[in-house]
């Protein structure tokens, strides 16, 4: 029976990988994401969990919004 774990990210690194994706890193953090990404397959594959989640979040934030919400910081 295999145990495989769900996600291999490491721990340190994975607040990082979903900043980077909404582009909240400054650019020597995404220097040091990218960097850490080519190195480390576990969190290449959380990277790309991650994005297909951060890609549903940007398609609904796009849709109209009832008046009322919150403005969005420019
Ligand atoms: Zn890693």
């Amino acid at each position: 029976m295999t145990n495989q774990q769900r996600s291999g990210a490491c721990h340190g690194w994975r607040g990082d990988l979903a900043a980077y994706l909404v582009g909240a890193l400054d650019p020597q953090e995404c220097a040091a994401v990218r960097s850490h990404l080519g190195s480390c397959p576990a969190c290449q594959a959380e990277y790309e969990d991650l994005a297909v989640v951060v890609g549903c979040l940007t398609l609904l934030s796009r849709a109209p919004r009832p008046s009322g919400q919150c403005p969005r910081p420019k």
